[in-house]
């Protein structure tokens, strides 16, 4: 097979060639105007000459047409090439974090913290989010962002999120016992929620565990309710009707339609970071964030925002009659033993928002 390399070179020498006929022609032509008796043989040698001057030109031509596109396919190729070592090593390197995260399932080195949820009207905890953190001895605290996505590329994510689910009701328990009445959320994975038997599995937790069923409360994207909606509505309506909650996270961001709202047995909606961090920069986020909140309202929903990190963007919420706020102005995500603290204070966290 031709290199470009090869082709380069022919390229060249079909040039040279050309060039040097072209100069013979020329010559020929002089030194021939001065042999007027061999004027017809004159006329036939420059017209031959010409022709293969021509001739050359054009298959010169023809090769460097091919050459260049060879040399996009060959820089197309060793990009495939670069693309497909990048994703060769991303393979590797998902292997190897799906085989450590097995092992840290197996080694107990998942861990999970409550971030609190406050309540508008009463200003104390009211319930927090369980998010999942990997405490690796080398590389230290992994995020679920970057381990959640591998866990989904295998069965791990079921295992992951019904360890999640024991571990979360398990505390609910301990708290419950303490003589405090919270609501905790959990996070699904569309994997949980598409493969996994995640309703069995939540009715056999909450029978072991002996707490409230309307202190576990599922947070789910609108994208995952959008996958399957007959399947999903049969989901959602037996975990309600088992007494768990659903909230709809990340509000706004999806593309779910307003009817769903009506048509799943959704209790609450949570505001989208995005939209709660731009509160009173942009006018244009404070319609989104007012839209979501009368909506919610009309449709007799909880509103909660999430990811609130300002006093100005906390008292703008108060104001437009948010139900709960979370976010890093309130509580940064807490260990168990932080978050039990923080109850058993009895801070009323709120009150330093109204001035
Ligand atoms: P998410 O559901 O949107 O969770 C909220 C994320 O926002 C958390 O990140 C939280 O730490 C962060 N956050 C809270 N308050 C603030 C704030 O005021 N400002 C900002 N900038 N960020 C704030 P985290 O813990 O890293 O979790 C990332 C995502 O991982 C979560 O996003 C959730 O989708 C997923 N995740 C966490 N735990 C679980 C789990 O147990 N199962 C599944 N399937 N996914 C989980
Ligand atoms: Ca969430």
């Amino acid at each position: 097979m031709k290199t470009y390399k090869d082709l380069a070179g022919k390229k060249i020498q079909l040039s040279i060639m050309a060039v040097v006929f072209i100069c013979i022609a020329i010559t020929a032509y002089v030194c021939m105007s001065y042999l007027k008796e061999l004027y017809i043989g004159k006329i036939y040698i420059i017209g031959a000459l010409a022709y293969a001057s021509i001739s050359l030109l054009a298959v010169a031509y023809l090769y460097s047409s091919l050459l260049d596109r060879l040399s996009q396919s060959e820089v197309r190729y060793q990009l495939a090439q670069a693309d497909l070592i990048r994703l060769n090593k991303d393979a590797n390197e998902q292997e190897k974090l799906t085989k450590l995260l097995r092992l840290a399932l197996e080694n107990d080195e998942l861990t999970i913290l409550y971030q609190p949820r406050v309540s508008t009207k009463t200003g104390k905890i009211c319930g927090a989010e369980a998010l999942v953190r990997w405490f690796h001895a080398d590389v230290g605290w992994i995020s679920p962002d970057e381990f959640i996505p591998v866990a989904e590329k295998s069965d791990l994510i079921l295992q992951l999120g019904l360890w999640v689910v024991k571990t979360v009701c398990q505390n609910i328990k301990k708290w419950h016992d303490l003589g405090f009445s919270l609501k905790i959320s959990i996070n699904l994975s569309k994997y949980q929620f598409r493969q996994g038997d995640i309703v069995k599995d939540i009715a056999q937790i909450l029978w072991d565990t002996q707490i409230a069923p309307y202190s576990l409360e599922i947070e789910l994207t609108e994208n995952v309710l959008l996958e399957n909606p007959e399947k999903c509505a049969l989901m959602l309506s037996v975990l309600r009707s088992m007494g768990v909650t659903i909230l709809v996270d990340n509000f706004g961001t999806g593309n779910l339609p307003l009817s769903y709202l009506r048509r799943y047995p959704i209790s609450a909606l949570k505001i989208a970071r995005t939209f709660v961090r731009n509160i009173s920069l942009s006018s244009q986020d404070n319609g989104i964030v007012n839209a979501i909140i009368a909506m919610g309202k009309g449709l007799k929903l909880r509103i909660i925002a999430e990811g609130v990190e300002t006093k100005e963007q906390a008292g703008y919420l108060i104001k437009h009659e948010v139900d709960e706020l979370q976010g890093y102005h309130i509580s940064l995500p807490l260990a168990e033993e932080e978050f039990s603290v923080k109850l058993q204070e009895d801070v009323v966290p709120i009150i330093s928002l109204k001035h």
